[in-house]
């Protein structure tokens, strides 16, 4: 009998949709053309190329022209970012402001840009997970030359007051990025109501293929060539595009777009289920805040209860789940985001988290909600952290 697989890491990476599979056929071998040759074969591609950044354009709110193509969702965030610093820099305005929970693609672009003498101010998040505009405001220097904060966040599924933030940048004339990767195909995005200059999305995030990703760039507001070669993508990104993984992004996204607000229904259903079920553990609690959340982000800190020993005994019940980003699953660093929310040290590295895509149904939550609370009991049983609090040695945070 073959294992029963339940995945539910789609923060991670997604499944692709069947429609995005099937528009991405024909590109492979029917209509493999360049879209810069001239003749037939390369024009039909040519086609198949600006088909898709119309219709991402249309989920975006934005004109096709303000959509680049890029190979995912970090190079995104590396121009984007990078491009309106250096702008920036041309008026001797060398201040960032971003927070310090964002994704390690914008950190370490931004820990970059601080070693060429950028100056960034990482706004203190709070405790729920969410920053408020005024605070962005209050930071906002006649030398800012960017405000870089993502739309919702990898880890504690928290969706910022984007509009807000988008406004005050706007009244003070400064360039506002998003990283939007885990938003995009999952709760709308409107450029245009939400006052984005820069904003980067990531195909397999919303069930396209990987490896393939889009920026968005105001018309008007310049863009950092970041690959040099030839015209393609009006000569800021040089390199034959990647006609299937376009066109299999485009048909994923304006999918996800359609059916946007009963899947977002269907999952805000079973993570409250879950949340409100996986609460019950003893001595547990929610990282981030339940209201301006995901529809699929579930992120539970078990005291006692050793991240990486969850994810194991979990994965040998067929639940594929994470603790953090993947990116930090290598290491034993508990993550900088729960960090941020002030977290201490050891309930941050005793964190789960839950994401559910559209593969998911009710049976799934139903098995979880059996099996995880005694997956934290084996992890707890076997765990000298769990003996210190047994002990009195680390003191409760969570109510019993
Ligand atoms: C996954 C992710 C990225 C990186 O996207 P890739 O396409 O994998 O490069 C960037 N930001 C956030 C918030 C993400 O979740």
């Amino acid at each position: 009998m073959e294992k029963k697989i339940i995945y539910v890491d789609n923060a991670a990476t997604t499944a692709m949709s069947d429609r995005a599979i099937a528009a991405m056929q024909p590109y492979f071998k029917g209509i493999y053309g360049n879209p810069s040759s001239l003749h037939t074969v390369g024009q039909t591609a040519k086609e198949a190329l600006d088909g898709a950044r119309r219709k991402i354009a249309a989920c975006l709110n934005c004109e096709p022209g303000e959509v680049y193509f890029t190979s995912g969702g970090s190079e995104a965030d590396n121009q984007c970012i990078r491009s309106a610093a250096l702008q920036g820099a041309k008026k001797g305005k060398k201040h960032i402001i971003s927070t310090a929970f964002e994704h390690h693609a914008v950190l370490h672009t931004l820990k970059k840009l601080e070693k060429e003498g950028f100056e960034v101010t990482y706004l203190d998040v709070h405790g729920n997970g969410l920053i408020t505009a005024e605070e962005v405001k209050a930071a906002i220097r006649p030398d800012t030359a960017l405000v870089t904060i993502m739309y919702a966040n990898n880890e504690v599924g928290t969706i910022q007051p984007i509009s807000q933030i988008g406004k005050v940048c706007r009244e003070a004339g400064v360039v506002f990025h998003t990283d939007a990767v885990q938003a995009a195909g999952h709760i709308p995005v409107d450029v245009r109501a939400d006052s984005i200059d820069m904003l980067s999305l990531s195909a397999h995030k919303f069930h396209g293929p990987k490896g393939v990703g889009a920026l968005y760039c105001r018309k008007g507001l310049p863009l950092l060539t970041f690959i040099e070669g030839g015209a393609q993508e009006k000569g800021k990104r040089a390199g034959t595009e990647n006609i299937p993984g376009i066109v299999g992004m485009a048909a994923a996204l304006e999918e996800a777009c359609g059916n946007m607000q009963e899947n977002a229904e269907r999952l805000t259903r079973m993570r409250d289920r879950l949340i409100d079920g996986l609460l019950k553990v003893p001595y547990s609690g929610l990282n981030g805040d339940r209201e301006h959340r995901l529809p699929g982000n579930i992120n539970i800190s078990f005291e006692g209860a050793e991240g990486e020993s969850l994810i194991l005994y979990a994965d040998a019940l067929g639940i594929c789940l994470s603790s953090g980003s993947a990116c930090t699953t290598a290491s034993l660093q508990p993550s900088h985001v729960l960090m941020s929310l002030g977290l201490p040290h050891e309930v941050a590295h005793c964190s789960l988290r839950i994401t559910l895509g559209d593969t998911n149904t009710e049976e799934d939550v139903d098995y979880m909600l059996v099996h995880i609370p005694e997956v934290v009991k084996k992890v707890r049983d076997i765990s000298s952290l769990w003996d210190d609090y047994v002990s009195g040695k680390i003191k409760h945070i969570y109510d019993k």
